[in-house]
């Protein structure tokens, strides 16, 4: 059976919200994991890259919500500060006809600032990154004693080395009562373990690694052989990643700056965005992405995970990343919810192992890139 938004008990203002917003019928995910949330129930909720995760939880958060009280009562956490913010921006979208306030709490913004907004009005609604958020609960500017539900996007990610100890230091702040829901595309084995420590019954809607890779992204490598062969590869693709908008992922930052000097240098058009810059820098290059006014990015995994910007349908792997999920994640930046993609990645002699394993891994094809891999964009 199908559901439909309407079908799903959702407040009139919320719905308005939604349909004004473009969203006709739920996405799979959606279908599955949003009565679940507004039940109150722990959910884990993986779902492949561009399938509406986003919505699924903002949703669930905004139909729970108190609106007239003026306390804040969810909190969501994800990894960038790009994704918070494009996070922010959806539920605020959604949560229009509402009169919903939702902040973004990330680092690289003004302290004080920040602190003094807080303390003026709490926002029903906050969305961050664990560092500023923790900070920020530290100095008492986030109430979180009314917080009923903790969201954690691309969780896997957030409950890695990385970030792990961060998400402990928030999660022992909060209620003992709170509402714990997980998204991402991606969910090894050993993070569903650890959830076992901080969730109780969770409801589990999971896909199988080899349903992870989605049939609209059309996969393809092209063996450049030796390092030094993959900038005059690169150049000679640009004219296809100027066809609509193109991601290249590399694996440091220092390898970022150093291509986009040698392609500006050949008066080719790019920018650049990695987390050695500043945040207003950060914010202008994504604002010209996703305007379209800049149309080919140079970046790190910085942007592998979350980021939406619909008309992307080329990714470019000038790296492997260094984990198979980030293969998933960068490649899911192109092909959103059911559009077109293609990615491709750039093998040396030393890479055709791990490709294989990739391909192995996820049961799918990754196949030479062939000469008319314009028309497939
Ligand atoms: P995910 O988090 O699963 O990778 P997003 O939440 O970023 O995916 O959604 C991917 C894209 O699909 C976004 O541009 C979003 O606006 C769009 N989208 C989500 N749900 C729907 C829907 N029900 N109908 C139409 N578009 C949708």
């Amino acid at each position: 059976k199908h559901i439909n938004f309407d079908d799903m008990g959702l407040r009139e203002n919320l719905l308005r919200g939604i349909f004004a917003y473009g969203f006709e019928r739920p996405s799979a995910i959606q279908q599955r994991a949003i009565l679940p949330c507004i039940k109150g129930y722990d959910v884990i909720a993986q779902a492949q890259s561009g399938t509406g995760k986003t919505a699924t939880f903002s949703i669930s958060i905004l139909q729970q919500l108190e609106i007239s009280e003026s306390y804040t009562q969810a909190m969501v956490l994800a990894p960038t500060r790009e994704l918070a913010q494009q996070i922010q921006k959806v539920v605020l979208a959604l949560g229009d006809y509402l009169g919903v306030i939702c902040h973004a709490c990330i680092g690289g913004t003004d302290v004080r600032e920040e602190m003094q907004h807080l303390q003026n009005k709490q926002p029903h609604i906050i969305v961050g990154t664990p560092g500023r958020v923790y900070d920020m609960i530290r100095r008492n500017c986030i109430s979180t004693k009314r917080i009923k539900m903790f969201v954690l996007d691309e969780a896997d990610e957030m409950l890695s080395r990385g970030f792990k100890d961060q998400i402990y230091d928030i999660f022992r702040k909060l209620p003992p009562s709170i509402q714990v829901v997980l998204l991402s595309a991606t969910m090894p084995a050993d993070v569903l373990e650890v959830t076992q420590k901080f969730m109780r019954n969770p409801i589990e809607i999971l896909v199988k690694k080899e349903e992870l890779t989605l049939e609209g992204i059309k996969q393809f490598f092209i063996l450049v052989e030796k390092e030094e062969w993959k900038l005059e590869t690169l150049c000679d693709l640009y004219e296809t990643l100027t066809i609509t908008q193109a991601v290249i992922f590399l694996n440091t930052r220092r390898k970022v700056d150093w291509l986009t000097m040698k392609m500006q240098e050949k008066d080719f058009t790019v920018s650049a965005m990695h987390g050695d810059m500043e945040q207003k820098e950060r914010n202008v290059i994504m604002k010209e992405f996703r305007s379209g006014s800049s149309r080919v990015l140079i970046t790190t995994d910085l942007l592998a995970r979350g980021i939406d910007v619909q008309q992307v349908s080329l990714v470019i792997n000038y790296d492997l990343p260094g984990n198979r999920e980030n293969y998933i994640h960068r490649i899911g930046r192109g092909g959103r919810f059911g559009r077109k993609g293609v990615a491709i990645s750039f093998i040396t002699d030393e890479d055709t192992r791990a490709l294989r394993d990739i391909e192995t891994f996820y049961n799918t094809s990754i196949e030479e890139m062939p000469l008319n891999i314009a028309d497939l964009i």
